[in-house]
């Protein structure tokens, strides 16, 4: 997965968000030294130069990154807050980062979410020492990475909240879709009141199959239009699975019972995208259940990646 563009700015561009808290910048050629006042928090700000839109594609932000050092462990980094424009797209807010040597600190954005307005970063630093030398932090430089990942583009219909929360199962999908160049977007919630469809009958969950029940649940497609995919989360299958990936044609999705792991989702949209069961813990396609997944979290081989990429259901818009 290739960056398209990689922005840095350099160190003495930061901003001073409480001058009356530091004793000090200075800005040389390498870097901004800022020493604080004993027993202050501050905030510093970097803006980076955004490219929004390359060859008519909106970018999409990957990660931000810092390089700065310490003078001790009593001039901290407490938090990395990020921002496109006034619209926070990540936070980092219990940080205690003090590193001695100028390294490089990458911070992802979860959900690699389109950027519109111009990416900020806002750097928290704590200064507890009684010295000028335990008080300096100093800044070399700040970035970001962009890149224009294929989507998957979900909507979310719930008959039974899952055990394991929508959230977390998004958060888990994200953590092996993302690393390879798919990003996972949340579209839209409905909460949907069908107490007939609530465990519904998958029959042999075999791709191409399905069941007059299946059909019925998958023609509620509120707000989802071609190649968006719809995930049901009922209160069970029958026969009982964790979740179920054939779909009436034309229409994308699984349902996901309320047993689901936090694979669960993960796995299901993976049999959506092309992929197939395979017998190994390690991988998200285990066909042995999520439950078993040994080494989390779980991998995409190249030949999965390919497939999911060629399917029309990923898309880069
Ligand atoms: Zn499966």
């Amino acid at each position: 997965m290739a960056i398209t563009q990689a922005m840095w700015i350099h160190g003495h561009s930061i901003k001073v968000e409480y001058h009356d808290r530091i004793k000090s910048i200075r800005r040389a050629g390498f870097f901004a030294r800022i020493t604080g006042k004993p027993n202050t928090t501050n905030w510093f700000h970097f803006s980076i130069p955004t490219t929004v839109i390359v060859n008519d594609k909106r970018q999409m932000i990957d990660s931000v990154m810092l390089r700065f050092r310490s003078g001790s462990n009593k001039a901290k980094v407490t938090n990395v807050d990020i921002y496109d424009g006034d619209w926070k797209i990540a936070a980092y807010d219990n940080l205690g980062l003090y590193p001695a040597t100028f390294g490089l600190q990458r911070f992802n954005v979860p959900g690699k979410p389109e950027i519109s307005w111009g990416v900020g970063i806002s750097i928290g630093v704590s200064f507890t020492g009684t010295t000028d030398a335990q008080n300096t932090i100093e800044f070399s430089s700040a970035g970001c990475d962009f890149n224009l990942f294929e989507s998957v583009r979900l909507h979310f219909k719930v008959l039974t909240t899952p055990t394991v929360s929508i959230d977390q199962m998004l958060a888990s999908m994200r953590e092996v879709y993302e690393p390879v160049g798919v990003r996972v977007v949340r579209m839209s919630d409905e909460n949907l009141d069908l107490p007939s469809l609530n465990t519904v009958d998958v029959g042999e969950c075999k791709r191409g199959i399905t069941t007059a029940e299946q059909n019925t649940l998958f023609n509620h497609r509120n707000n989802v239009v071609a190649n968006d995919v719809v995930v049901y989360f009922v209160e069970a299958t029958n026969p009982p699975y964790n979740g179920c990936a054939a779909h009436p044609d034309g229409k994308p999705g699984a349902v996901v019972a309320s047993c689901a792991t936090r694979w669960t989702m993960g796995h299901e949209v993976g049999h959506v995208l092309g992929l197939s069961h395979v017998d190994n813990n390690d991988r998200l396609m285990t066909g042995n259940g999520t439950g078993n997944i040994t080494n989390p979290p779980p991998d995409l081989i190249s030949s999965e990646i390919t497939t999911m990429q060629n399917s029309n259901l990923t898309v880069n818009p």
